[in-house]
């Protein structure tokens, strides 16, 4: 994968100091075109960004996005998770299903990357357990993901736009941005990110990724869930939705007709760490 990567930026970090970019900063430098007048289109790395190309599907900067008349829209994007709906066996297909479609590794011990992954009830939402509640609720294994956050602190706090939040809330990440400071996961409350310390490319089953068509990662990156914004592009719900059973729910949130709008109108909801003021955009009906 091609992208700014820790070198490249400490390269165009001296670059900067060097030259006297005109008042511009390494941060400056790191735009489309930027790089290329600071280095006479030597690397040009950006142009190859195209809408034929967009290198990671989904992600293109915002006012470069390719127009697509199947494209599934909305004014904000939200989930809701049918509690009572989920077996064990729902639970493995949903994770195995972003795992296989975003070509997750799976490397062993503490440095898996999870984009979607199984939870007790006190880890996910530590503010409401207490000791008399209800078993039913109290037991259940809880999937848990990146929550797209209308205020989002790891948006806040990257600083190179490698994270950034669509006009559709969806929170985004940019590979070629990123330089792996991991701010982000540092001021995500939730976990939902994580960082490349090996070559993910090494855990793939057999050594090949199980789905060619999406971009695979390098090491010194962070990710994510992205809410699938590769297969909205193409008119087609995210994978985990799909392969539910019913159990989860996909929707705009701005829509009171929509399938997650009319779940929350009849049935309680919880979000995780509510008291945080990030306001989570996935919920959980229980
Ligand atoms: S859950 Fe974490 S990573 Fe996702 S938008 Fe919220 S703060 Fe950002
Ligand atoms: S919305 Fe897409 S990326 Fe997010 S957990 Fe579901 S399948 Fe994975």
């Amino acid at each position: 994968m091609m992208g700014v990567n820790r070198r490249d930026f400490l390269r165009i970090a001296g670059l900067t100091a060097a030259i006297g970019m005109g008042g511009k900063t390494a941060f400056d430098l790191l735009w489309p075109g930027q790089l290329d007048a600071a280095e006479g289109g030597v690397e040009g790395w950006w142009k190859s960004k195209t809408p034929e190309n967009p290198l990671f599907p989904g992600d293109m900067a915002p006012g470069n996005e390719v127009p697509n008349p199947a494209e599934l829209t909305a004014k904000r994007w939200g989930m809701a998770l049918d509690m009572r709906k989920f077996t064990a066996a729902t639970r493995a297909a949903v994770v195995k299903a972003c795992n296989q479609v975003h070509n997750v590794p799976a490397i062993p011990g503490n440095q898996n990357i999870k984009w979607i992954w199984e939870t007790s009830f006190e880890h996910a939402f530590p503010d409401l357990a207490q000791e008399y509640m209800d078993n039913e609720v109290h037991d259940l294994p809880f999937l848990v993901l990146c929550n797209h956050c209308d205020n989002p602190p790891c948006v806040r706090v990257c600083p190179t736009k490698a994270t950034f939040r669509r006009a559709d809330g969806i929170v985004m990440m940019d590979m070629h941005r990123c330089i792996g400071c991991r701010f982000c996961m540092a001021a995500c409350p939730f976990g939902s990110r994580s960082f490349n310390f090996a070559d993910p490319r090494k855990f793939f089953p057999d050594g090949k990724e199980p789905n060619p068509t999406y971009p695979t990662r390098t090491k010194g990156v962070v990710e994510k869930c992205t809410f699938c914004t590769e297969r909205l592009a193409k008119g087609e719900l995210p994978a985990c939705v799909e392969v539910s059973g019913g159990a989860m729910l996909f929707g705009d949130m701005a829509d009171s007709g929509s399938p997650v709008r009319q779940a929350l109108r009849t049935r309680y909801a919880i979000r995780r760490k509510n008291e945080l003021g990030t306001a989570p955009q996935v919920y959980y009906l229980i």
